[in-house]
């Protein structure tokens, strides 16, 4: 049996498009271990890539914010806060820098993404008024509770499969992935990683993206 995964999918599935890597399709599936898919992304976008890689539906969603165990969706915080954000903000005629409909939040449950055409000073003055954080993903700040992480997402979700946190290998690109290579025995942080996310790894990958991700995987399966 392989390792349980815990797999970050912007910048670390992706190629520099923001597309997924095609080879990553097959290797996960075939991949005969636990697979959970950790992103900052609203639940519908992991649901549907096991969906579409053909494996169990095993995700941390919103930086942790909610976990996903098969048909099970389990946040892990209380949002209240979150709508009062949400009322200041946009009360006061700010918007989050999205185009059309907006539905980078449309789906999003326990917390808000900003563009970073955003303000960031901006984004923390409101954020500090709810006791809220803000995380830069690399493709948007995530405004959200300051005690959730990743790797609070995936302690929770180990939990309920049973498997200890430790055991796991996390594979990410950004800052909001620390959190989780703190959580996990063995990190790796692909090469395209900025260094102060390299740093915080067990160990770093010699390609970048989605290729680092497969060096990584086709190592741990010749153990
Ligand atoms: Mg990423």
């Amino acid at each position: 049996m392989n390792p349980p995964l815990a797999i970050d999918i912007d910048g670390t599935m992706s190629r520099e498009d923001r597309s997924i890597e095609g080879r990553i399709f097959d290797t996960l599936r075939k991949w005969e271990g636990t697979i959970v898919i950790a992103t900052g992304k609203a639940v519908p976008y992991p649901i549907a890539l096991c969906e579409y890689i053909g494996i169990d539906i095993l995700v941390v969603a919103e930086n942790g914010g909610i976990v996903v165990h098969h048909n099970e969706l389990i946040p892990t915080f209380d949002t209240s806060s979150l709508s009062e954000f949400d009322k200041a903000f946009r009360g006061d005629g700010h918007d989050y820098g999205w185009p059309g409909s907006d539905l980078v939040n449309r789906w999003r449950q326990t917390e808000i993404a900003a563009s970073h055409s955003v303000s960031l000073d901006l984004l923390k003055e409101y954020a500090d008024q709810f006791d809220l954080n803000v995380v830069d993903s690399n493709y948007a700040y995530h405004i959200g509770p300051s005690k959730i992480d990743k790797g609070i997402g995936l302690r929770t979700l180990a939990t309920r499969l049973n498997l200890d946190p430790l055991d796991f290998v996390s594979i990410g690109d950004s800052d909001n992935d620390i959190p989780l290579f703190l959580s996990t025995g063995t990190s790796y942080a692909v090469s395209n990683a900025p260094s102060s996310v390299q740093s915080m790894a067990t160990n770093v990958t010699s390609l970048p993206s989605a290729s680092g991700l497969l060096e990584v995987l086709s190592s741990l399966q010749t153990r």
